[in-house]
């Protein structure tokens, strides 16, 4: 039972070209909900299965935010799963306001994801292999 588990994650571990280049960028929201506390002031934290690949910057008092921040990550493997989180600087607790996630694959994608409060995530992401 125990050599035979071996096996397999030498075989699995043996693989050629398992891992490669992720890319997420060209992150942008549209009609995100704003609270009492103003104005919402959004940004993005991304991850990439358990590893955590950065978040953005806050844009200030807009509910159609852009950020120019580029994420990536050199170990990415295809079904891996991108996890993207949306959220309102507040004076006291930042507001989720909704979550976008998916298994990766091969290529370059672009995404609108619907977040659960309100607004709309539109991101581009490739995976590609290591060079
Ligand atoms: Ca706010």
């Amino acid at each position: 039972m125990a050599s035979s588990l071996s096996l397999i994650l030498l075989v699995l571990c043996g693989l050629p070209m398992a891992q490669a280049q992720l890319k997420v960028f060209n992150l942008r929201a549209t009609g995100l909900p704003s609270d009492i506390l103003g104005i919402t002031d959004g940004y993005v934290k991304v991850f990439c299965g358990s590893a955590t690949l950065g978040k953005t910057e806050v844009r200030k008092d807009t509910v159609n935010p852009w950020w120019e921040e580029e994420f990536s990550y050199f170990k990415a493997q295809a079904q891996d799963v991108l996890r993207l989180e949306v959220y309102d600087r507040d004076l006291v607790f930042d507001d989720l306001l909704g979550v976008c996630q998916r298994q990766i694959r091969p290529g370059t994608h672009a995404h609108d994801c619907f977040l659960k409060k309100g607004g709309t995530l539109h991101y581009v992401y490739t995976l590609g292999q290591n060079n």
